[in-house]
């Protein structure tokens, strides 16, 4: 179907940070896909896991057992707030399953009239019918019909707004801790506090879709630990399986507790091949010295945007983000396509996000040297794109 505006590319091997097409160009992939390949291409871990696994067995459904989903779930509740882990296989599909479980536990509380989920203008939670209402943008919504109810949307940001939208019908209030297809937008650790503060005290549940935040991008393995917080629901995808489709909702036991056997369940969801690639990522991720690393990398990375936005004044307006989840923000009269395009002229693959930003999400494995092997190749597309008079004013 005509749903993807695809560029005339078609990768034909990768490795690490680097992809190759089949005339043999080679690309430096600061996307990763779209923030998933999350410990790069071809990673000598996860291809052996992943290999391993299919020749053993690769689908059991959720019947039996699945030792490796056990394995998987009991890691991420070792390391987060949660409690226990529900798999299935995409980002829509966790925030799906993250609004029924809020749904579901103010109703078991007898609360049924609960069922309003408090959005954030700006925000991007999937394509699903209920997870583009909880998006809420009309570009997304127009032609499919009713939107679903039971969504709310508030700017981003303002608390004062987000107070004055919690009544008595409200369940939870979902963000992401940084708006990744809205423009890369980061929400200020302190209105991620007083989220907190209010989803307590009006006994609502905080719900984070760390979807593209999560599992390391952001220098932490969560992107709410920065601000020392905890959610109650959480949503994972795209980098949890470094490539390989998996998703999941991690809880805390007073929201899992309702979702007993017949409210929920997915076919395919924590299959053992999908939860064997999962492992492997985590074998990697939390190896000692690995986030540190990614945050590291992220903040020479960081010091070379800066520089390159100040270099650059007729191109770029600033950078933000967090962590290797960092937005090019370009002046109006640059769009993000055209720099987009101009950085693939360069040999260099990223990713357009709302706003007019030009996102990059490089696989956590880059070294230094790649970083500022990107800055160059992103030096040379500003100066494709500067306008002409700005270039000749500047000689
Ligand atoms: C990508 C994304 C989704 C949707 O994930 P899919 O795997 O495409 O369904 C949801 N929320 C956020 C924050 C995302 O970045």
């Amino acid at each position: 179907m005509p749903t993807y505006n695809r560029a005339d590319l078609a990768f034909e091997r990768g490795e690490g940070a680097w992809l190759w097409t089949g005339d043999g160009r080679r690309f430096l992939d600061f996307g990763s896909g779209i923030a998933t390949a999350s410990i790069g291409h071809a990673h000598p871990h996860l291809v052996q896991a992943i290999a391993e696994q299919a020749a053993r067995v690769m689908h059991t459904s959720n019947l039996y057992r699945i030792p490796q989903a056990e394995k998987l779930a009991a890691r991420l509740v070792e390391t987060s707030f949660a409690d226990s882990v529900f798999f299935c296989n995409s980002g829509a599909e966790a925030n799906e399953g993250m609004i029924k479980a809020v749904r579901k536990y103010h109703a078991e509380q007898g609360h049924p009239e609960r069922f309003v989920t408090i959005c954030f203008e700006g925000a991007f939670h999937g394509r699903t019918l209920a997870t583009l209402a909880a998006t809420g943008n009309e570009k997304y919504i127009a032609g499919f019909g009713p939107v679903v109810q039971g969504f709310k949307h508030v700017p981003f940001g303002n608390m004062n707004a987000l107070r004055d939208a919690i009544d008595g019908t409200t369940a939870a209030i979902m963000v992401e801790p940084i708006q990744g297809e809205g423009g890369v937008r980061p929400a200020s650790l302190d209105f991620l506090r007083q989220l907190r503060a209010a989803a307590d005290e009006f006994g609502i549940l905080l719900a984070l879709d760390e979807v593209q935040t999560g599992m390391g991008r952001s220098g932490k393995l969560w992107a709410h630990q920065w601000a020392g917080i905890e959610p109650d629901v959480m949503s994972s995808a795209k980098g949890i399986g470094g490539g390989f489709p998996l998703g999941a909702i991690l809880a805390k036991e007073r929201v899992a507790q309702y979702l007993k056997p017949g409210t929920h369940g997915s076919t395919y969801g924590g299959n053992p091949l999908a939860c064997a690639a999962g492992n492997a990522v985590l074998d990697v991720i939390l190896a000692p010295g690995f986030l540190d690393g990614v945050d590291r990398v992220a903040r020479h990375l960081w010091r070379g945007l800066l520089e390159l936005a100040h270099r650059h004044p007729a191109v770029a307006e600033g950078v933000q983000g967090a962590g290797l989840l960092v937005g090019l923000k370009l002046r109006p009269e640059i769009s993000n396509g055209e720099m987009q395009n101009a950085a693939v002229a360069e040999g260099l693959l990223t990713v357009a996000a709302g706003m007019n930003v030009l996102r990059l999400a490089p696989p956590l494995i880059i070294t230094e040297a790649e970083a500022d092997e990107a800055l160059r190749l992103l030096d040379r597309a500003c100066l494709r794109c500067t306008p002409s008079q700005a270039r000749d004013a500047a000689k």
